[in-house]
Protein backbone atom coordinates (compact mmCIF):
# COMPACT_ATOMS: atom_id res chain seq x y z
CA UNK A 1 0.00 0.00 0.00
CA UNK A 2 1.30 3.11 -0.70
CA UNK A 3 2.27 5.93 1.98
CA UNK A 4 -0.56 8.33 1.10
CA UNK A 5 -3.24 5.03 1.09
CA UNK A 6 -2.23 4.34 4.56
CA UNK A 7 -2.95 8.49 5.91
CA UNK A 8 -6.48 7.58 4.07
CA UNK A 9 -6.30 4.47 5.93
CA UNK A 10 -5.67 6.60 9.39
CA UNK A 11 -2.35 3.84 9.78
CA UNK A 12 0.15 6.75 9.25
CA UNK A 13 -1.18 10.02 11.77
CA UNK A 14 -1.58 13.30 9.58
CA UNK A 15 -2.37 16.73 10.57
CA UNK A 16 -6.01 17.03 8.72
CA UNK A 17 -7.17 20.24 7.35
CA UNK A 18 -10.78 18.72 5.64
CA UNK A 19 -12.21 15.68 4.94
CA UNK A 20 -15.10 14.20 2.88
CA UNK A 21 -16.27 11.04 1.21
CA UNK A 22 -13.28 11.59 -1.76
CA UNK A 23 -10.96 13.17 -0.85
CA UNK A 24 -8.60 14.29 2.06
CA UNK A 25 -6.61 17.88 2.95
CA UNK A 26 -3.72 17.33 5.58
CA UNK A 27 -0.90 19.55 5.96
CA UNK A 28 2.66 18.54 3.93
CA UNK A 29 5.46 17.19 6.57
CA UNK A 30 8.30 19.38 5.03
CA UNK A 31 6.00 22.24 4.04
CA UNK A 32 8.08 24.50 1.54
CA UNK A 33 5.99 27.61 2.25
CA UNK A 34 4.11 28.75 5.29
CA UNK A 35 1.36 26.85 4.49
CA UNK A 36 1.94 23.79 2.44
CA UNK A 37 -1.09 21.51 2.52
CA UNK A 38 -1.24 18.51 0.54
CA UNK A 39 -4.73 17.59 -1.05
CA UNK A 40 -5.47 14.00 -2.17
CA UNK A 41 -8.49 11.57 -3.36
CA UNK A 42 -9.07 8.85 -1.09
CA UNK A 43 -8.74 6.54 -3.84
CA UNK A 44 -5.48 5.43 -5.41
CA UNK A 45 -4.75 7.31 -8.09
CA UNK A 46 -1.10 7.41 -9.51
CA UNK A 47 -0.88 10.89 -11.06
CA UNK A 48 -2.65 14.04 -12.51
CA UNK A 49 -2.73 12.21 -15.92
CA UNK A 50 -4.62 9.40 -14.68
CA UNK A 51 -7.43 11.86 -12.94
CA UNK A 52 -11.10 11.76 -14.98
CA UNK A 53 -12.60 14.74 -15.90
CA UNK A 54 -15.44 13.86 -13.47
CA UNK A 55 -13.53 13.37 -10.45
CA UNK A 56 -11.44 16.79 -11.26
CA UNK A 57 -15.15 18.16 -11.15
CA UNK A 58 -15.21 17.02 -7.68
CA UNK A 59 -11.30 17.84 -6.54
CA UNK A 60 -12.39 21.33 -7.66
CA UNK A 61 -15.05 22.91 -4.93
CA UNK A 62 -12.99 20.44 -1.99
CA UNK A 63 -9.79 22.91 -3.02
CA UNK A 64 -11.65 26.01 -2.88
CA UNK A 65 -13.11 24.61 0.16
CA UNK A 66 -9.60 24.53 1.93
CA UNK A 67 -8.39 27.45 0.58
CA UNK A 68 -10.93 29.26 2.48
CA UNK A 69 -11.05 27.18 5.81
CA UNK A 70 -7.27 28.58 5.47
CA UNK A 71 -7.75 31.93 4.61
CA UNK A 72 -5.64 31.76 1.95
CA UNK A 73 -9.06 32.91 -0.36
CA UNK A 74 -8.41 36.29 0.26
CA UNK A 75 -4.34 36.67 0.20
CA UNK A 76 -3.77 34.06 -2.36
CA UNK A 77 -2.06 30.76 -3.22
CA UNK A 78 -0.56 28.67 -5.46
CA UNK A 79 -1.90 25.22 -6.87
CA UNK A 80 0.44 22.59 -7.89
CA UNK A 81 0.90 19.04 -9.06
CA UNK A 82 3.60 17.32 -9.80
CA UNK A 83 3.26 14.77 -12.42
CA UNK A 84 5.77 11.91 -13.17
CA UNK A 85 9.62 11.82 -13.08
CA UNK A 86 10.41 15.21 -14.87
CA UNK A 87 7.24 17.23 -13.03
CA UNK A 88 9.23 15.61 -9.83
CA UNK A 89 6.89 13.22 -8.35
CA UNK A 90 8.14 11.60 -5.58
CA UNK A 91 4.99 10.36 -4.36
CA UNK A 92 3.07 7.98 -6.73
CA UNK A 93 -0.21 8.65 -5.15
CA UNK A 94 -1.95 11.70 -7.11
CA UNK A 95 -1.83 14.96 -4.80
CA UNK A 96 -2.10 18.64 -4.84
CA UNK A 97 -0.27 21.08 -3.52
CA UNK A 98 -1.23 23.94 -1.91
CA UNK A 99 0.94 26.72 -1.25
CA UNK A 100 0.57 30.33 0.39
CA UNK A 101 1.05 32.80 3.61
CA UNK A 102 3.78 34.28 2.26
CA UNK A 103 5.16 35.87 -1.05
CA UNK A 104 6.33 32.79 -2.87
CA UNK A 105 8.99 32.23 -5.69
CA UNK A 106 8.59 31.26 -9.17
CA UNK A 107 11.73 29.27 -10.24
CA UNK A 108 10.86 26.05 -12.14
CA UNK A 109 13.59 24.34 -14.29
CA UNK A 110 16.78 22.76 -12.85
CA UNK A 111 19.96 21.89 -15.27
CA UNK A 112 21.18 19.60 -13.39
CA UNK A 113 19.07 15.97 -14.62
CA UNK A 114 20.13 14.53 -11.45
CA UNK A 115 18.82 16.78 -8.88
CA UNK A 116 14.72 17.27 -8.45
CA UNK A 117 13.85 20.93 -8.24
P1 LIG B 1 5.76 15.36 -4.59
O1 LIG B 1 7.23 15.63 -4.64
O2 LIG B 1 5.46 13.89 -4.83
O3 LIG B 1 4.95 16.26 -5.46
O4 LIG B 1 5.30 15.71 -3.12
C1 LIG B 1 5.25 14.79 -2.09
C2 LIG B 1 5.02 15.58 -0.83
O5 LIG B 1 4.59 14.70 0.19
C3 LIG B 1 6.29 16.28 -0.30
O6 LIG B 1 6.05 17.68 -0.20
C4 LIG B 1 6.52 15.62 1.06
O7 LIG B 1 7.02 16.51 2.02
C5 LIG B 1 5.14 15.09 1.41
N1 LIG B 1 5.13 13.90 2.24
C6 LIG B 1 5.82 12.75 2.04
N2 LIG B 1 5.55 11.85 2.99
C7 LIG B 1 4.64 12.43 3.82
C8 LIG B 1 3.97 11.99 5.00
O8 LIG B 1 4.13 10.87 5.49
N3 LIG B 1 3.12 12.87 5.58
C9 LIG B 1 2.90 14.11 5.08
N4 LIG B 1 2.04 14.88 5.73
N5 LIG B 1 3.51 14.56 3.97
C10 LIG B 1 4.37 13.74 3.34
ZN1 LIG C 1 -2.08 5.34 -2.72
Amino acid sequence: MCIFCKIVDGEIPSNKVLENDDFIAFHDINPSAPVHVLVIPKKHIDCFQEFSAEDMAKATPFIQEVTSKLGLDKTGYRLVTNNGSDGGQEVLHLHFHILGGGKLKWNHYHDDPKKAI
